[in-house]
């Protein structure tokens, strides 16, 4: 049995030159070479007979050599090798450049096979360097050729490693694989699976298509299948922990409700009741909450605050902790301006901890007398920035953490917040990003899902159009008009190509962000796109990048407000908002916005979430072909709040002659306008997000970097049933076996897994 941990060094043709460049392809063992997956194959399956080939064509043919010959050419040092080869239709010139020894390799009367274009010059046609290799006699017209016949994989390659290498080193290991299938006969018959073996062969050197698609689906259920188990174990672990068991009390929870001033949706009703349940267990709660923008998520998660507050603690004192965690200030202060009007019947003490404000409904004492009420256990909902109450903050009995935007918050994270280390707090986080629900069965498998899909009634459809170049003039006339009306206006455009250091490289622009669901924080927010795999690793480009981004921020919006205060509405009152600004500086711009000291505001993506301004009814989108489906969403949503009828107006590319945009975003344009198309058709942020998933494919969709998940199980995201298959075998497997010691082949991948993604 072969042993997949060998290095690959060890290999017969592995040389000391290619060691670090195979290392550098992320192949070390044996196992990374095998799982070394072909990006695409190239297709040689028919043998062409030489009479019939056409100019430009992709050919194999097998014949033999009948004449080759090798010239110099001077001054050059250009070696030419020129072959005639022969086959019963008659005969064809071959050229190479510069391998002399393809001369001495194919002598006259070798059969060979050879693939590659036919191209044409002023003595016919030829092949230009054809990928060749003998035939023995009797394999002439076989399949199983490495290079030349057949499915031809080609690689994802490095200098010095090419795919003719990676070839030559992985065919012979396939002809003799001798490995272990972890999954038994049982469990591929169960979910229709081919076997490990197989799978490797057909996924290398495939017959035929379907072939490969096979071999694909059985290495991705492989991936799939860890990730649940991971998932699973990781809530099994969570489940052996301590948390406080907080009762429901459905006579306190139920006139909470009553004294709303509007009535839950359904959908609302049956998240809170989840997440009561949750907290009745005297494990942690680790739900995620999903609902799209201004579904009312908050009220939700403060049901669960009124609940922890108004429970018995064990010494006959009421009350337990809550803290609210927010990515920005402005969020902060919105929750707090939320959360105070719905319980200002109540005589629960609400606390606001930001870096520029401190204050409870209580007192509005220094930031230590604040600190001083929740360290007392006074103040019972908290309510402030992740990065404040993480580092400043001594809580008193705290038993429930509500997270925004930030789909992780481990659980060692959440024990630093207490001081009683036995009891865990539970964890409610909170996400406006729609996820599909595959992709949140398998990346979050270990958290629990409430969705919130209905609107609440109140709401007004948002009126959304996409706006071409010409339409330009009508839509400022329109904007116009609103503001006449006494209403209010956003525009967004997205990052200009900026220079910080001279060097002209561009900043990525928004259309490169997933504009899907962040890992942590919001990417628009925190700048977490510094965080992608490439980038973490130094610190100083993380810091680099993230200053590239501000700046950039900064010059598109300076550039807008400019033409805008200046050319298009100098009757108006513009204000700005870019990332560059400090916090205190956009709570400030923000509440005066919504206080009506502007009429429109020109910002960046910064505003992205969450921002609750009735007043304003038209989000205007410079560029919106730039960002993502589920990044529009988002903006659009900042609209509608209030009573007014509500405009979204997509501004596309070609409009703004003013901004000069980064050249690689600029994708298919079909897509584009595929996903503006989408948006103006929907306004469910469910559906947008399985669009978007669909339009672009589910790695670009989240980011392979971001999920952990590798590229084939990503594609996979897109196959319902083989999740389904993979979450069903993972519960199975562990059931009977708990501890993987009847598989130890997955224990080892799960390891090996384990020290690839970093789940917290
Ligand atoms: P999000 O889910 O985006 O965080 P919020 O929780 O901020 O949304 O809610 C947006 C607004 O809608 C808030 O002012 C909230 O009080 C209000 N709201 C919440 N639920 C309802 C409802 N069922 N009916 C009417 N208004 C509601
Ligand atoms: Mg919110």
């Amino acid at each position: 049995m072969m042993d997949l941990n060998l290095p690959v060094e060890k290999l017969k043709n592995v040389g000391a030159r290619n060691l670090p460049r195979l290392h550098k392809l992320g192949i070390k063992t044996l196992r990374d070479l095998l799982w070394h997956l072909p990006a695409r194959y190239e297709d040689y399956s028919k043998i062409i007979p030489i009479a019939d080939l056409i100019f430009e064509q992709k050919a194999t043919i097998q014949g033999t050599v009948v004449k080759i010959d090798s010239r110099r050419i001077f001054p050059r040092r250009l070696v030419i090798i020129e072959a005639i080869i022969e086959d019963d239709s008659g005969s064809i010139k071959a050229v190479w450049f510069n391998q002399p020894y393809i001369a001495t390799t194919l002598t006259e009367g070798t059969r060979v096979s050879l693939a590659g274009t036919v191209k044409l010059d002023k003595r016919g046609l030829y092949l230009a360097s054809p990928s060749y290799e003998k035939l023995r006699s009797d394999d002439y017209l076989a399949y199983h050729l490495t290079h030349t016949h057949g499915l031809i994989p080609v690689y994802p390659e490095t200098e010095g490693i090419s795919s003719k290498y990676l070839r030559f080193l992985i065919k012979p290991i396939l002809t003799e694989l001798d490995i272990a299938d972890h999954l038994s006969e049982e469990s591929r018959t169960r979910n229709g699976l081919i076997g490990l073996t197989t799978a490797l062969q057909k996924i290398h050197y495939p017959l035929t298509l379907t072939e490969a698609d096979q071999a694909k689906e059985r290495l991705a259920f492989d991936d799939l299948l860890l990730f649940q188990i991971k998932a699973l174990l990781e809530r099994r672990k969570i489940n052996q922990l301590k948390s406080q068991s907080i009762p429901f009390d459905k006579e306190l929870v139920t006139d909470f409700i009553k004294r709303l001033p509007f009535e839950l949706t359904k959908d609302q009703k049956m998240a809170a009741w989840e997440i009561l349940k949750d907290l009745e267990k005297p494990y942690p709660m680790n739900r995620l909450m999903e609902g799209d923008v201004g579904s009312g998520k908050t009220v939700v998660a403060l049901i669960a605050a009124i609940q922890v507050a108004q429970s018995r603690l064990p010494a006959g004192r009421q009350g337990y902790q809550t803290v609210f965690m927010a990515p920005t200030e402005v969020l902060a202060h919105q929750h707090m301006e939320t959360i105070r009007k719905l319980v200002a019947h109540t005589n629960i003490e609400i606390g606001l901890l930001t870096s520029s404000t401190t204050w409870t409904t209580y007192s509005l004492g220094r930031k230590t007398e604040i600190k001083r009420r929740i360290a007392n256990g006074d103040t019972k909902i908290i309510i402030g920035t992740h990065a404040l109450i993480q580092k400043d903050v001594t809580f008193n009995n705290l038993a429930l953490v509500v997270i925004d935007e930030q789909h992780r918050f481990g659980v060692a994270q959440r024990a630093a917040l207490v001081k009683n280390k036995e009891l865990v707090p539970h964890l409610l986080s909170m996400t406006a990003t729609p996820i599909p629900r595959t992709l949140a069965l398998t990346i979050y498998g270990d958290l629990d899902i409430s969705i919130i899909k209905e609107k609440p009634k109140n709401r007004q459809k948002i009126i959304t159009r996409i706006v071409p170049p010409s339409g330009r003039q009508e839509a400022h006339q329109f904007i116009r008009s609103e503001v006449k009306a006494g209403r209010q206006v956003f525009v967004i455009c997205p990052r200009i190509e900026v220079s910080v250091t001279g060097d002209p490289t561009s900043a990525p622009g928004p259309g490169t962000s997933p504009g899907g669901p962040p890992a942590s924080g919001s990417p628009s927010t925190t700048g977490s796109k510094a965080k992608s795999p490439e980038t973490s690793t130094n610190p100083r480009t993380k810091a680099g990048q993230q200053m590239k981004f501000l700046l950039a921020d900064m010059k598109a919006v300076q550039e807008e407000y400019k033409k805008l205060s200046e050319l298009v509405f100098p009757d108006l009152k513009v204000a700005m908002l870019h990332g560059r600004m400090k916090p205190k500086e956009k709570t400030d711009i923000m509440a005066r916005f919504k206080e009506g000291f502007a009429d429109i505001l020109v910002s960046t993506s910064v505003i992205e979430v969450g921002v609750d301004i009735p007043n304003a009814t038209v989000m205007m989108i410079e560029n919106a072909d730039h960002f993502g489906l589920a990044q529009l969403h988002q903006f659009r949503g900042r609209i509608g709040r209030g009573e007014h009828q509500s405009t979204c107006l997509l501004f596309t590319s070609g409009a703004s002659s003013s901004q000069v945009l980064p050249g690689k975003i600029s994708e298919d344009k079909k897509t584009s306008n595929q996903r503006l198309k989408a948006l103006v058709a929907t306004d469910d942020g469910f559906l947008l997000a399985e669009k978007d998933m669909a339009i672009r494919g589910p790695g670009e969709f989240f980011g392979t970097g971001q999920s952990g998940l590798p590229d084939l199980a990503m594609a996979a995201l897109a196959n319902v049933e083989l999740i389904k298959k993979s979450r069903a075998e993972a519960r199975l497997i562990l059931t009977t076996d708990q501890n993987l010691t009847n598989h130890p082949e997955l224990k080892q991948q799960l390891l090996r897994f384990q020290s690839i993604i970093h789940f917290e």
